[in-house]
């Protein structure tokens, strides 16, 4: 299984991959007075990558990760 990560210090928060997410597994999260996409359901991700392709800064990378373990 691959799960998005978001590399948060590059991320610009400009929503592309919140918009192509089909089960909408991605939100815009507000950390002060900047904002960056997380992955709020990780269990609902169904890593197809959509997110990964879609953002124009290549901040995503898909990574094998063990999901019965606590993130
Ligand atoms: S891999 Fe697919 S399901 Fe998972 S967060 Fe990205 S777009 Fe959504
Ligand atoms: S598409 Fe990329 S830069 Fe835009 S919010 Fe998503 S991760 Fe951040």
């Amino acid at each position: 299984m691959q799960l998005p990560q978001i590399d948060t210090q590059r991320c610009t928060g400009c929503g592309w991959c919140v918009a192509a997410c089909p089960p909408h597994v991605l939100s815009l999260q507000h950390h002060g007075w900047q904002k960056h996409a997380v992955l709020h359901n990780i269990r609902g991700c169904t890593g197809c990558s959509l997110c990964e392709r879609r953002c124009p800064f290549g901040v995503i990378s898909m990574v094998g990760k063990d999901i019965s373990r606590p993130a």
